[in-house]
């Protein structure tokens, strides 16, 4: 009751402040940072990508704090009525994996059919501990979880589109089906994972939200302020957590 009431004040000022605020900076300033705020609308959807067991450390494709955003992403989903969870979800000798290329080695890059792929060490294998998602992932309402990667010849980064740009993970589709307008990616990796997804909500029309603080990197060669120079291009909206309307 008492947090209903400060949120009605806090709307009530910022709208009073709005409009007499004009040669106050106080008053004025305040009604920005309220308007800043950005709300999980029930046309949202919050992405929470591959927080899987082999992605965070002790996995066989660690990324540095992976397992440190658990908590954050677990609080922001309380504010999203939909919530999309994704698992990258490999056959043994995936395409992606350097194994599958004699002579190769991890993060080497290789020409395939369909473009540049970087190799991975083997990971998130169907069925495995390590494709499972992280034991402390607790968003119970998640309505729909999305495994991609599947296919032996091609990988998938994006949670929409299939790494030869023209096989559909069918994401978009249900999104815009269940009326939603609004993603908000978090998860790993941000300039693998989370940046093509977000890159391709983009192109299939979603308003996009990329939670920076609930995301950790790879960074190959800089990948990671690449990633979000493609994404700022592209229109995506960079926030963190606290942007989030409470
Ligand atoms: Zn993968």
């Amino acid at each position: 009751m008492i947090a209903l009431e400060r949120r009605l004040f806090l709307s009530g000022l910022g709208s009073a402040a709005l409009v007499a605020g004009a040669g106050f900076g106080a008053p004025r300033a305040l009604a920005q940072a309220v308007a800043r705020k950005v709300a999980a609308t029930p046309q949202s959807a919050l992405i929470v990508v591959d927080v899987q067991n082999c992605f965070v450390p002790g996995g066989s494709l660690a990324v540095k704090g992976g397992d440190e955003i658990v908590p954050l992403i677990n609080r922001i989903a309380k504010g999203f009525e939909n919530v999309v969870m994704t698992q990258d979800w490999h056959t043994p000798g995936h395409i992606s994996f350097a194994s599958a290329h004699p002579g190769k080695k991890p993060f080497e890059q290789i020409k395939l059919g369909y473009g540049m792929q970087t190799l991975w060490p083997d990971h998130c294998v169907q069925g495995t501990e390590g494709a499972a998602l992280h034991k402390d992932l607790n968003i119970p309402q998640a309505e729909l979880v999305i495994r991609k990667g599947f296919h032996k010849d091609v990988d998938s980064y994006s949670a929409f589109m299939e790494a030869d740009r023209r096989t559909t993970t069918g994401l978009a589709a249900y999104l815009k089906a269940r009326g939603i307008n609004r993603v908000f990616a978090c998860g790993l990796a941000t300039d693998f994972c989370v940046a093509w997804t977000a890159l391709d909500a983009r192109k299939a029309g979603f308003v996009t939200y990329v939670i920076e603080d609930a995301c950790r990197g790879i960074d190959l060669n800089g990948s990671v302020a690449k990633a979000w120079a493609d994404m700022t291009k592209a229109g995506v909206h960079r926030i963190k957590s606290a942007d989030l309307a409470a």
